[in-house]
Order: C-alpha cells, then sequence, then structure tokens
C-alpha cells in the first residue's frame, strides 16, 4: 500500500517464517478450545448448582471457546457478559414466530463458488467455516459451511469471479473466520489478490482477533505489511471486558503494520444493551485506536432469540450514547435485511426521558 515500502516488504515466505515469535502457537490454542460444558464449569468455578442447570442441554449448536476467552470471564458468575455470549442454554431450542433458518438471505445469495457478491463494489468471500468460538447469536449458526467455503477447490473460481469483475475494487474476507485459515493459505490467498489490479481494498472481519488474540502472530503482521492493497480489518468486540491487555497490545501491532481498525458489535439483551456499557466500549475502542463502526441489531436466527433488543429501545439507547460521546465514538445502528443490497443504517430516538429533563 506505501509504494516506497512495496520493494522491501515483498520478503519471501521462508524469511518471514523465522520471524515468527510464537510459531504454531494459535493452532494450538484453536485446539485446546472448550468444546465441553464440564470443562467449562470448572474452570468458572462454578457451584453444583449453577453446574446442574447447565450440563445436559443439547442445542445443535456445540459449545466452543478459547481458554483465553474463557480467562477474562469472572469466576463463579453466570451471568457473566462473555459467559452469556458463548453459553448453550435451553431457551435456545424454543421457537419463537420470526426468528428462522435463514434471517438475513445469505443462501440466495450465494453464487456456489465461495463468493457472496452482495454489496456494491465489494465481494464478500466466505473463505472458512470453522470459527475459534461459537457465538450463540450468531447468525450463521445454521450456516451449511461445508458446501459454501471458498476451500483450495473452490478458491480458484472465487478469485477468478473477483478478477472478471472490474467494479469489485474491496475484497471481503468473511466466514466463519478468514483468520481461522492458516499463515500459508492467507499468504496464497493475499498473493492473488495482488495480481487482480482493481482490488485495492482488503477487509478482513474477524472474531477471532478479539477471541484469540494469538492469532495475531508475526507472520500475519508481516501479511498486512506486505500487501499492496490497503488493510481494513473489523474485529468483532461486543463488550469493554474482551478488550484484555493481550488483546490491546496484538491490535497495536496490526495498526503500526499498517491496518485501519474498525469494531462491529452486536446489540445483545443482559451483555451490552445499556449506555453505560456501550459507552465503556467505545471509549476502550478507542484506547485501542479502533474507530467504533456497525452497532448491529440481532439478525432474528433461531435460537437467538433471547438476545433481541428491539428497535425502539435500540433506539433510545444509542440516543442516549450519542448524547453523552463525541459522534466519531457512536457506531452507527444498523440492521440486515434478507435481500437488500446494503444494511438499513437507523436513526436515534431522544426516548422518554430526554424529554423529562429538557
Ligand atoms: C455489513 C457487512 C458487510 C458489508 O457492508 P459494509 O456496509 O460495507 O460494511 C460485510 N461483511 C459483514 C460481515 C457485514 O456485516
Ligand atoms: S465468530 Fe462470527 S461467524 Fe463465528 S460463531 Fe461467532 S459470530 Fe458466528
Amino acid at each position: 500500500m506505501h509504494h516506497a515500502q512495496v520493494e522491501t516488504l515483498r520478503a519471501p515466505a521462508r524469511k518471514r517464517a523465522s520471524l515468527s515469535q510464537t510459531g504454531h502457537g494459535w493452532q494450538q490454542a484453536m485446539r485446546e478450545a472448550v468444546t465441553d460444558i464440564g470443562t467449562l464449569c470448572d474452570l468458572l468455578e462454578l457451584s453444583d448448582a449453577q453446574r446442574d442447570a447447565l450440563i445436559g442441554i443439547r442445542t445443535g449448536f456445540p459449545l466452543r471457546v478459547p481458554r483465553s476467552y474463557i480467562a477474562r470471564m469472572r469466576r463463579g458468575d453466570v451471568d457473566d457478559p462473555l459467559l452469556r455470549q458463548v453459553l448453550p442454554i435451553a431457551a435456545e431450542n424454543e421457537p419463537v414466530p420470526g426468528f428462522s433458518i435463514d434471517a438475513v438471505g445469505d443462501h440466495a445469495s450465494a453464487l456456489g463458488d465461495g463468493v457472496l457478491h452482495k454489496y456494491h463494489g465489494r465481494a464478500l468471500l466466505v473463505t472458512t467455516g470453522a470459527c475459534a468460538v461459537h457465538c450463540r447469536y450468531c447468525f450463521r449458526r445454521h450456516f451449511d459451511y461445508a458446501n459454501q467455503h471458498a476451500g483450495a477447490r473452490q478458491g480458484e473460481a472465487a478469485l477468478a469471479h473477483i478478477a472478471a469483475d472490474k467494479s469489485i475494487n474491496e475484497v471481503i474476507l468473511s466466514g466463519g473466520d478468514p483468520l481461522s485459515l492458516s499463515n500459508n493459505r492467507l499468504d496464497a490467498l493475499g498473493h492473488a489478490l495482488d495480481a487482480i489490479e482493481h482490488v485495492t481494498r482488503i477487509r478482513i472481519h474477524t472474531r477471532t482477533a478479539v477471541v484469540l488474540p494469538e492469532r495475531i502472530d508475526a507472520d500475519l503482521i508481516a501479511w498486512v505489511r506486505e500487501r499492496r492493497q490497503q488493510c481494513v480489518i473489523v474485529i468483532h468486540a461486543n463488550h469493554a471486558q474482551e478488550l484484555d491487555d493481550t488483546v490491546a497490545q496484538r491490535l497495536l501491532e496490526l495498526r503500526a503494520a499498517g491496518a485501519t481498525l474498525l469494531n462491529q458489535a452486536v446489540l445483545l439483551k443482559n451483555v451490552n444493551d445499556d449506555v453505560d456499557t456501550l459507552i465503556q466500549l467505545s471509549e476502550r475502542l478507542f484506547a485501542l485506536g479502533v474507530m467504533p463502526y456497525y452497532l448491529h441489531l440481532l439478525d432474528r436466527v433461531a435460537g437467538s432469540a433471547h438476545f433481541e433488543v428491539d428497535e425502539a429501545r435500540a433506539r433510545i439507547l444509542i440516543g442516549r450514547v450519542a448524547g453523552r460521546l463525541p459522534g466519531y465514538l457512536v457506531p452507527r445502528l444498523a440492521r440486515e435485511n434478507a435481500g437488500d443490497a446494503a444494511k438499513q443504517v437507523l436513526g436515534y430516538d431522544a426516548g422518554p426521558s430526554a424529554a423529562d429533563t429538557r
């Protein structure tokens, strides 16, 4: 992206391998993610009564949570806002009208070669099925990754599609989570995109950067630094408590490598649906060099209804946040409507208490 640096930054892969301080640490951490509820209860020092209420719940979307994310949760507290995002609960199995399996229409817009081309000028490349964490509110919890990801074989077709369409100047790597890909796979993808002249931006949407900061290793930093394109990394943090010192350090390194960092959060009931929590999130993000971008209303996917904050309340909440923060720290409240070419950005609502204080 900086022309003067291009010569020196095209370091061969073998040179970068020796720069890695973390080796395959992140893949190890990924494999060691907790998938067993008993282990999670042990690590959180839950009481027998708390355990009994959690063990034995089957939801069809397995538990998965990295240990470093568990380390950021409060011990003995089943209401912890981080725990709530990953803990399977019985309410997920209750059918709720309006909550369906394909809430955002992704199945309809899939082109079948790993490209989901939903936005003008931007191509969304679904790069992998794997996630470091399973978020209970995930709109992709029912997504058929097995047949949609641009894996080793399908990648070629996806790239050919992008190369053939000059209107695409931004490639969005999404998933799953693109940072579940190995550095070798990312390298191959990066070089292929470098060769497509009309692609001037690469955007990565990742929750892994937050839940498994080990992933931001020396090779990934080098990958960002090497790109001909501008790199935008959209992290997915929902709560300031997620952004501990390790995450802070790795984000700093990404910024130093030239990445622009943005955050996309989901508004989640009993996780971040109050003014102070949203303000703390924006403040913490900015302190780490990350601009708040979107605050999403929940996609109405089956199994996530217990997280929903209705639109009227969301507008009031964001209005109050806007009343207390500079404009650049207020994320855009947005919703995704099936079949639409772009997100719908929602306005603020003063709400009843603003009238009281006049
Ligand atoms: C909204 C969204 C996009 C694209 O929309 P922008 O308005 O360009 O940000 C891409 N990927 C994900 C995961 C999104 O949520
Ligand atoms: S990381 Fe993203 S795609 Fe993966 S489960 Fe969480 S919300 Fe869903």
